[in-house]
């Protein structure tokens, strides 16, 4: 339980540190950068005014794809928040494993580079996102402590399918689709502006210590400090954490619903 704590908290970590990164290089240019570099941000997802659809590309490593209960939460979880008339399609493929034993973050953004077939196309209104489902470990874990997902750019996502088959399922932990779904959203969280990550705060609710997190222990967006919490309680009572009043509020001011 513990253990599974950290892993938790490490994910946070991470998240947070890497929001920081790219606050403080917003654009650095690489030519040889395949992915298109139309800025996207927050609002874009949230309101229907730039785009009014949304493709979720999902690139699992085969044998790591999420579970479909997991997307069907992840699909419900967009629906609920973004205004997207033209509608929100997850497009899930399997890719071979790249055979990394563990994966750096150039290694995640090559093989986005390498593997991602959609991009926002602000012509015909179409915003897409990226997931990659990894089958290794994140290069930068430190001992026990496992980071589960990554939001590294402004519409790219990394989770760390291996290892969070390696902390659920059993008893004790919390099942698989509840982890993947906590992760997958938390880190779509991110993506969305939370907290204080590209969307304005209503009221002040971020937990400041932590990055870019909420300071509502209860919420999808909590940063947990290292002990046991009501978090990992409501992922092994089978509970996804939801979004608090504060990072809800956050959305609907920003475009959202
Ligand atoms: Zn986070
Ligand atoms: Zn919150």
């Amino acid at each position: 339980m513990k253990q599974l704590f950290k892993f938790f908290l490490l994910l946070a970590i991470g998240i947070a540190l890497f929001s920081r990164c790219e606050q403080d290089h917003p654009s650095i240019p690489d030519p040889d950068d395949q992915i298109p570099k139309e800025v996207v941000i927050p609002n874009d997802f949230l309101s229907g005014e730039n785009y009014d659809r949304l493709i979720v590309e999902i690139a699992s490593v085969q044998g790591f794809e999420p579970t479909g209960e997991a997307l069907n939460n992840l699909k419900a979880f967009l629906e609920s928040r973004l205004n997207k008339n033209g509608g929100i399609d997850l497009v899930a493929a399997s890719i071979p494993s790249p055979g990394e034993a563990v994966y750096s973050l150039d290694d995640i953004k090559k093989i986005e580079q390498d593997n991602r077939k959609l991009f926002p196309d602000p012509e015909d209104k179409k915003l897409t996102a990226w997931f990659f489902f990894a089958d290794a470990d994140y290069a930068e874990n430190e001992g026990d402590s496992k980071v589960l997902g990554i939001a590294y750019g402004p519409t790219s996502m990394v989770i760390f399918e291996k290892t969070i088959r390696e902390i659920s399922g059993d008893r004790g932990q919390p099942s698989t689709p509840v982890l993947e779904t906590t992760v997958t959203e938390h880190e779509f969280g991110h993506i969305l502006g939370l907290v204080n990550n590209g969307t304005k705060m209503v009221a002040n609710h971020q937990d400041i210590t932590h990055g870019k997190h909420c300071n509502n222990e209860d919420c999808l967006m909590y940063w947990a400090a290292e002990h046991s919490g009501p978090l990992i309680n409501f992922l092994t009572g089978g509970k996804i954490p939801l979004l608090d009043q504060n990072c809800l509020n956050d959305l609907k001011n920003n475009g959202g619903k």
